[in-house]
């Protein structure tokens, strides 16, 4: 059932409930969420069995295991090709000898700093983080939430939520509340809707977001009782975590219609780590097939220095390369915010690659993604257009020319020929 939606891999690596071990377990079963948490893989032995692991790797993941949490549903299991221990589903939920816990924040965001209230962060002007859960279905390997699942998966008490609203209430520069845990849509539907009813009734809130990856962990969690807790409480919007193109399945694709079909509009939040997703083609699949499913990208993260993630972080550069092959090359609603989050609490900081070239009194020199550079009239500045081409930067800076073509461009190629096109036309005495 659950074959992914991405077309463009290749058969041997498409991986799904057809080739795991539950492939005889009913759809009745497999698309019930209690099944699935009843069935969830939590030990060395049984992660053992399934991924062939020797018994070293068993015993690290045994000690890892006091450290962090883990627990994979044969759902999302399901999505790993078994035989690939480079596969990406695996290296972003099972543990690992890899995971240096000597290495890495507890807090990288330090959102302790900011915290006003029992799970309330107020870090931006008008905007707060409440985590009302530690609870996930996920336990991410990157996850900078780590220290709150490490010793308890619980949900944040009636007195906490309570400490947390009377702050809101306090405070009316506050018009946004992002809610995440661990991960609120994995709530019982009436404590999330004693929550977002609390929050409603706070005048100056003008609309609640809430974070949440159960789309692509636990797609059939996104089930009528949940949607109608939704419902009664919009405007609500939603951003979701998918991470590889491999986890646009067919269940999180109708999971994502059913809150699309409520009217809530959907974002999402890719992480970028390394040897799962810092390769342009697995990026450009990710983001072109969420917009296929609903979903716009919206932001793109640079992984945070957390405990026992250092082997999944990339560079900076490796993002700036990245996001430089996807801005122009396909269509913006594809294209990401690319930010990193400043340590100790600084927030998110937008990075772009740069597109401007010279700037100078008037005019400014612009390239685009092609290469190409454009002389541009700031401000007031007298336009005169003039189709000199120019090999200078310097040209264009001060106005002599209008434009550098990179030679040989096939855009500028058919270009030319719809110009010669043209004048055959226009020559054309009929
Ligand atoms: S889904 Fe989010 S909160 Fe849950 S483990 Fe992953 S990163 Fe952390």
């Amino acid at each position: 059932m659950n074959a992914p939606v991405s077309k463009d891999e290749p058969p041997s690596i498409r991986w799904g409930r057809a080739q795991s071990p539950w492939r005889d377990v009913p759809t009745s079963d497999w698309n019930d969420v209690r099944w699935q948490l009843k069935n969830l893989i939590r030990t060395p032995a049984r992660l053992g069995e399934l991924l062939g692991l020797p018994q070293g790797e068993q015993d690290a993941v045994a000690g890892l295991s006091k450290q962090f949490r883990w627990a994979i549903s044969p759902y999302y299991f399901s999505l790993i090709d078994p035989t690939d221990p480079h596969d990406p589903i695996r290296r972003l939920i099972v543990p690992s000898s890899d995971e240096d816990v000597e290495e890495g924040l507890a807090d990288p965001l330090s959102e302790k700093d900011d915290q006003v209230a029992p799970g309330l962060t107020h870090r931006y002007p008008d905007r707060v983080l409440f985590v009302v859960t530690s609870f996930c279905s996920s336990y991410c390997r990157f996850c900078i939430r780590k220290r709150n699942w490490k010793h308890s998966d619980a949900a944040g008490s009636r007195e906490e939520i309570d400490q947390a609203i009377a702050y809101l209430r306090a405070h009316e520069e506050v018009r946004d509340v992002l809610i995440s845990g661990g991960d609120p849509l994995t709530l019982p539907p009436e404590q999330l809707d004693y929550i977002l009813g609390q929050i409603k009734a706070v005048p100056h809130v003008e609309f609640v977001r809430i974070g949440s990856r159960e789309p692509v962990m636990l797609p059939m969690r996104i089930g009528d009782e949940l949607l109608r807790v939704l419902d009664r409480h919009g405007p609500i919007w939603i951003n979701t975590h998918f991470n590889h193109p491999r986890e646009l399945t067919e269940e999180a694709a109708a999971a994502c219609e059913r809150l699309a079909r409520l009217g809530i509009p959907l974002g999402n939040q890719t992480v970028l780590l390394r040897g799962i997703n810092d390769e342009l083609g697995t990026l450009k699949r990710l983001f072109q097939g969420l917009l296929k499913i609903r979903v716009r990208p919206y932001y793109l993260y640079q992984a945070d220095p957390v405990i026992g993630a250092a082997h999944l972080r990339t560079s900076v550069w490796k993002g700036m390369e990245l996001m430089e092959g996807l801005r122009g090359h396909t269509t913006g609603l594809a294209v990401p915010t690319y930010v990193v989050d400043a340590p100790g609490g600084g927030g998110k900081i937008p990075i772009s690659p740069n597109y401007i070239v010279s700037a100078g009194p008037g005019r400014v020199v612009l390239r685009n993604f092609e290469g190409a550079m454009f002389s541009y009239p700031d401000g007031g500045t007298h336009v005169e257009v003039n189709d000199r081409p120019s090999a200078s930067v310097a040209d264009l800076a001060s106005g002599l020319a209008q434009r550098i073509r990179p030679a040989d461009h096939p855009h500028y190629a058919r270009r030319a020929q719809l110009a010669e096109a043209r004048r055959g036309h226009d020559g054309d005495p009929e």
